[in-house]
C-alpha cells in the first residue's frame, strides 16, 4: 500500500531539526518522512477492522514530529517506523464511514488500568504495553498504520460511525474538535481568553460559545472565523491590550495587575505560555492545550499570583460524541482549507506550517482517489 512513513533515523532527525530553523518544507524534504510502498498492517486480533482513510488532517503535533522539534518525552511511547495521521475519516470494508478515535488505550491492547476503568482513556497508563507496540495514538504506532496511508487498522472501541448527512470535510474535523471540547471542560469561568487562532484555537472558541471569549488573531481570515464562531472580542494580534481594556487592569512590566480568570493556551510555545502568565488573573487558571516541549518560562508570577497550570490532552469517547454535534452546529467543515494527494506531501506540510499567513486553517490529505491493493 502507499503511505507516508516516518522512520527513526538519528542523522535525518538531526538534519530535520536544523532545517526546521528555516522552514517546515525544508524539514520535510530532508527529514525522516518519505512516500513508500509498504505492506498493509495486519489485524492485531479480535475486534479489529481495516479502515481505508478518505481524508486525514495534518496536526501541529505532526509538524513538530516532522520538524524534529517534538520532545524526546515521546520516544518510549511511539514505535518506528510509523505512518502518521491521527485526524482520520475513513471507511470500513463494508463501506461504513467512520472517524477514528486515535488513543491506543487499554481496550485496544488487551490490558486494564485504573484510568481506563474510570473512563479517562486519554490518561491510559498502558500506552507502551500489551499486545501492540508502544504508541500513544494511531499515527504514532508501528502496528496500526495511520491516516497518511491507504490502509490502517483500528479497534472497534476506536470507531465512531459518521452520520450520512455529515461530509468527509466535517468528519475530519471531529478529532481536533474533540480536543477543544475536552479543553473547554476545564473552563469554569464566564470570562476566558484563548491564545492561538489556528485549528485548535478556533475549535476552542466554538466549544466555548456562550462565554465571554477574548481571542487574538494575526490574520484577517482567522479574525473572521473567530467572530463567526462566537468570540466576544477579537483582537488584531495584541491579546494583552484587549484583556487589559476588558478587565480595567493596570500594567506593571509586561504583567497585567488583573486579568482573565481562565486562559486557554492553544499554542504551547514559550511565547504563548509567557503571554498566558501575563494576562491571567491572580488565582486564575491556564489550560495548556497546545503541545509544548522543553520550554524556558519565568514562573515567578505563577507562584506569586497563585495561578494554576493544567494540561488538557486529547479526549474521551464522550468528548468525541460532543464533537460530532459541535462540528455540525458550528459548521466546522469550513475550516478545511485545502486538500492534497499523498504525492504532494511536501507542499501539504509547507501549507500546513504556514496556514495562518496563507489564509488557511486545516490542511488535509485526500486519499479518496488512491488505488487500493
Ligand atoms: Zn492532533
Ligand atoms: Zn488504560
Amino acid at each position: 500500500m502507499k503511505a507516508l512513513v516516518y522512520e527513526r533515523s538519528v542523522p535525518k532527525y538531526a538534519a530535520a531539526k536544523l532545517a526546521a530553523l528555516w522552514s517546515s518544507a525544508t524539514a520535510a524534504r530532508v527529514g525522516p518522512l518519505h512516500l513508500a510502498d509498504i505492506d498493509e498492517p495486519q489485524l492485531p486480533g479480535e475486534g479489529w477492522r481495516r479502515v481505508r482513510p478518505r481524508l486525514a488532517g495534518i496536526c501541529g503535533s505532526d509538524l513538530a514530529t516532522i520538524d524534529g522539534t517534538s520532545s524526546r518525552y515521546f520516544e518510549p511511547i511511539v514505535s518506528f517506523p510509523f505512518v502518521p495521521g491521527h485526524e482520520v475519516v475513513g471507511e470500513l470494508d463494508d463501506g461504513t464511514r467512520v472517524v477514528v478515535e486515535p488513543v491506543l488505550k487499554c481496550a485496544t491492547r488487551g490490558t486494564a488500568c485504573a484510568q481506563c476503568s474510570a473512563g479517562r482513556t486519554n490518561l491510559c497508563e498502558r500506552i507502551a504495553f500489551g499486545h501492540l507496540s508502544p504508541g500513544l495514538q494511531t499515527g504514532f504506532c508501528a502496528d496500526t498504520g495511520g491516516g497518511w496511508g491507504t490502509t490502517l487498522v483500528a479497534h472497534d472501541s476506536q470507531l465512531h460511525r459518521v452520520p450520512d448527512d455529515l461530509s468527509d470535510e466535517a468528519a475530519v474535523m471531529v478529532e481536533p474538535t474533540a480536543c477543544a471540547v475536552h479543553a473547554a471542560r476545564f473552563v469554569t469561568t464566564d470570562d476566558v481568553a484563548v491564545i492561538g487562532a489556528g485549528t485548535l484555537g478556533l475549535c476552542t472558541v466554538a466549544a466555548l460559545r456562550g462565554r465571554r471569549v477574548v481571542v487574538a488573531a494575526k490574520h484577517p481570515e482567522q479574525r473572521a472565523f473567530a467572530r463567526e464562531l462566537g468570540a466576544r472580542v477579537v483582537a488584531p494580534g495584541e491579546l494583552d491590550r484587549a484583556v487589559r481594556t476588558a478587565t480595567s487592569s493596570f500594567v506593571a512590566g509586561g504583567q497585567l495587575t488583573g486579568g482573565v480568570p481562565t486562559v486557554v493556551d492553544c499554542v504551547g510555545s514559550e511565547a504563548s505560555l509567557a503571554q498566558a502568565l501575563n494576562i491571567v488573573a491572580p488565582g486564575g487558571t491556564i489550560v495548556l492545550v497546545g503541545m509544548p516541549g522543553r520550554l524556558t518560562v519565568d514562573l515567578t508570577s505563577l507562584w506569586h499570583r497563585e495561578v494554576g497550570l493544567v494540561g488538557a490532552y486529547a479526549y474521551t469517547a464522550d468528548d468525541f460524541g460532543t464533537a460530532f454535534d459541535l462540528v455540525r452546529s458550528a459548521r466546522l467543515d469550513r475550516l478545511v482549507s485545502a486538500l492534497y494527494p499523498l504525492e504532494r506531501f511536501r507542499e501539504a506540510v509547507d501549507h500546513a506550517a504556514a496556514a495562518g499567513s496563507r489564509g488557511a486553517v486545516k490542511i488535509a490529505f485526500d486519499l479518496r482517489k488512491e488505488k487500493r491493493r
